[in-house]
């Protein structure tokens, strides 16, 4: 009997050309840090070296992993680079990537608890250690009314809130008849702009989103959104949610969650860690969650600053049914047993896909590995050492700080002006050495420095304020 002809890679050919994956991963990490750490093609670049057309004959490996190098890395933005300081960071480390392999390795679909019982169960657990890690109120768990799971992004945690919220207060009714345009929601000027992205695609439109003031500190000011909601009720509106966020894109400001949570009332609360809310790992930084056991939902990112590649969005909800009310829908095809007989979580129906990958494992791994002391250690670190670049800002007399530095995000610029400090920051990017991002505070150019990438240490802090200096002295000279 001769074999059926294949073309699948044989188990063989996948240990010998998977050790050599794992080898180029590990060679990765160990020489990135030598790397420009913002790519430096030009648009259409990359696009220009692949062949026009696909593969007739398939290529061997070698060949493939080859190309990885000579086509794929020039084209990288590295931001598992220690030098990488822009917009938040985006996590990776040894047992996630692992974790993240095995799971794709099994290549489970856990739409349905049936799907892969370990798929949930794991999830569900994890989850609720995270409660206790994160000093998150006991509401949140999945023993008791509420529960968490694993989204794709922080945008997928604030549609599912807002959602739910709509429902919530339309009595179930905008499921079935389309959304009322009477809805209305609540956020910050600073809010991130995936809220506004909710209320598109929930129906409430972003008309009907109100950007409530922020106090000098940009953290939202209670007595604005009371005055908003009395307002906009009686023109006859309907407001269901607010929009806490607990660490700000633009400057990390915190909104006084207790106090929005007390003029609530019957809205619902959504509050937004999506990058900060990791620094509750540490007891002295669990102020960041002062108040969130008045919310309904609360969403952090591991895949920001908890050393969790990417995607990893944690979610949770203080009451489950009126998120599963909201989201679920079941078809003849998904019916089975387990479902049926109530004892079981299907994940499905907590967010907008139906399928879903198997992303506790990542999760699972990075907290077995690193405890939670390595976890707490690491952070600490990393706002110790933001704390020493807001030492060094202050002491420069060429600069200022644009906003509070409370964990590890530094909002600073040149007193020189805007032009002054977007030049540094295009003359710092370019050289390669690091890579920030800018935000506009108070309408003006600031750069914000994150130090929260996995392998950042004292001397990459050290050196991108040596290389921030001597860039300010040539902007001085030229
Ligand atoms: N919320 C906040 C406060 C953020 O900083 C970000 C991204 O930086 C987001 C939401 C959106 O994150 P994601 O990419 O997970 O949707």
């Amino acid at each position: 009997m001769t074999e059926p002809k294949s073309f699948h890679m044989t188990p063989e050919e996948f240990r010998r050309h998977g050790h050599a994956v794992v080898d180029w991963i590990a060679d990765y990490h160990s020489q990135v840090e030598s790397f420009p750490v913002l790519s430096r093609v030009q648009p259409g670049e990359i696009r220009s070296k692949l062949p026009a057309q696909a593969p007739e004959r398939g290529e061997s490996f070698e060949q493939i992993l080859g190309d990885m190098e000579r086509l794929i890395l020039p084209g990288i933005t590295h931001w598992q680079s220690p030098n990488f300081y822009a917009y938040f960071p985006s996590n990776a480390s040894g047992p996630a990537i692992l974790g993240d392999l095995l799971s794709a390795g099994l290549g489970v679909q856990g739409m349905l608890w049936s799907t892969s019982p370990a798929c949930t169960e794991v999830e569900t657990h994890v989850l609720d250690w995270l409660v206790a890690m994160l000093g998150l109120p006991e509401k949140f768990l999945s023993t008791g009314n509420g529960g968490g799971v694993i989204q794709d992004t922080a945008s997928s945690g604030s549609l599912c809130a807002l959602l739910a919220a709509r429902e919530r207060a339309t009595e179930f009714a905008s499921n079935r008849k389309g959304c009322d345009g009477r809805l209305a929601a609540y956020c910050s000027t600073q809010t991130h702009s995936s809220v506004e992205k909710a209320m598109k695609i929930a129906g409430l439109g972003a008309d009907n989103l109100r950007a409530i003031e922020v106090d000098e500190s940009f953290a939202m000011r209670p007595e604005a959104l009371a005055r908003q909601i009395d307002v906009d009720v009686k023109a006859g509106l309907i407001p269901c949610f607010v929009c806490a966020t607990v660490g700000t894109t633009s400057s990390g400001a915190i909104d006084p969650v207790r106090e929005i949570g007390g003029i609530c009332g019957n809205l619902w609360l959504h509050v937004d860690a999506a990058m900060s809310g990791t620094a509750a790992l540490c007891p002295e930084f669990r102020f960041v969650h002062d108040g969130v056991e008045l919310a309904d939902s609360y969403c952090f990112n591991p895949h920001k600053w908890m050393f969790t590649n990417f995607d990893c969005s944690v979610f949770y909800v203080a009451d489950r049914k009126s998120l599963i009310q909201t989201l679920s829908v079941l078809p003849e095809y998904l019916r089975n047993q387990a479902t049926e007989s109530g004892a079981v979580i299907d994940y499905r129906d907590w967010h907008i896909p139906l399928g879903r990958r198997f992303r506790s494992l990542k999760l699972w791994f990075v907290i077995r590995h690193y405890g939670i002391e390595g976890l707490q250690h690491h952070v600490r670190e990393h706002v110790r050492l933001a704390q020493e670049f807001v030492a060094w800002v202050s002491g420069d007399a060429r600069f200022e700080l644009a906003a509070p530095a409370r964990l590890n995000l530094v909002c600073f610029r040149l007193r020189a002006g805007d032009q002054a400090t977007q030049a540094l920051m295009e003359r710092l990017n370019a050289s390669g050495d690091l890579y920030l991002t800018h935000t506009k505070l108070e309408g003006k150019f600031t750069l914000r420095l994150c130090v929260g990438q996995t392998n950042t240490q004292a001397r990459h802090v050290e050196r991108a304020w040596q290389r921030i200096q001597e860039e300010t002295g040539r902007l001085g000279s030229s």
